[in-house]
């Protein structure tokens, strides 16, 4: 049985719930690869690093930028080594715009969440495919909110869409990651009391990632291109 270390990618784990993946991860001995848009402004990240010296790499990322993405690409070997092998791969960065509303929608913040939300998990996954180990492990953070079957009132529309959106790029990823044994899942993990889902928040940014983490660990072949929360209750798309 190979003894070699696990590696992790986490995307916008300066905060919130890409923080706390990144705690769990390193707290289970795994590497991780962190990113942030500003390396030099993430003080969690950075003092964790210290906590965890030659596991813990904090690189720059811009999901909506795919020139970051081929840079992200380069400097993985430098910070993990020639033989790079992602074994997970978390898209979880992602925006929220609040305050919309029907007869006021305009491109920008339509755009920027397609952009962030649906075009980034996309195409970072396929300029790091190369990059994944066989078996791999895609966790693409999605939200009820993107189910159009549990659509009940007009919220959130740029986001919905958005999510709506990668929930499709994660079927589709699942199909074309299959003949390396990837498996590629969207996940929801509950409204979580982070920046973005808030103090009322109903569920514990250490309980979400924990039961996330305990779900994907479970994953077989046969669960590529599904749709789950962090309990792991299916939800349909
Ligand atoms: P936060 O708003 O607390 O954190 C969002 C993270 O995404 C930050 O690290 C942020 O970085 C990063 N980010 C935003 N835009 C970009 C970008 N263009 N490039 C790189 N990084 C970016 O959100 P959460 O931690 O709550 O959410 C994490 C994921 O979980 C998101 O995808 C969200 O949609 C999803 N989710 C969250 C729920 C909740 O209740 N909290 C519910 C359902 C899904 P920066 O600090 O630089 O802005």
């Amino acid at each position: 049985m190979s003894t070699r270390t696990r590696i992790c990618l986490v995307t916008g784990a300066n905060r919130g719930i890409g923080l706390e993946f990144t705690r769990q991860l390193l707290a289970r001995g795994d590497r991780v690869v962190a990113t942030a848009r500003q390396p030099g402004k993430a003080t969690a990240l950075n003092t964790l690093a210290g906590e965890y010296p030659g596991r813990l790499h904090v690189l720059p990322l811009d999901i909506t930028q795919p020139r970051t993405h081929a840079e992200l690409a380069r400097e993985l070997p430098l910070a993990v080594g020639d033989d790079v092998r992602i074994d997970l791969l978390i898209n979880n960065a992602g925006v929220l715009h609040s305050g919309e509303r029907f007869g006021a929608l305009g491109l920008d913040t339509l755009e920027h969440s397609f952009r962030t939300n649906a075009a980034g998990p996309l195409l970072l996954t396929q300029t790091l495919a190369p990059q994944l180990a066989n078996g791999a492990r895609v966790v693409n953070m999605s939200s009820r909110i993107g189910a159009i079957a549990l659509t009940r009132r007009f919220g959130t529309p740029s986001y919905a869409i958005s999510k709506a959106a990668l929930n499709m790029a994660t079927a589709l990823l699942g199909q074309a990651l299959s003949p390396h044994d990837i498996v590629v899942v969207a996940v929801s993990p509950g409204w979580v009391r982070t920046e973005m889902g808030g103090a009322d928040a109903e569920v514990a940014t250490a309980d979400a990632v924990a039961g996330l983490l305990a779900q994907i660990e479970r994953l077989a072949m046969t669960d590529s291109g599904s749709f789950f929360d962090w309990q792991g209750a299916p939800i349909p798309w």
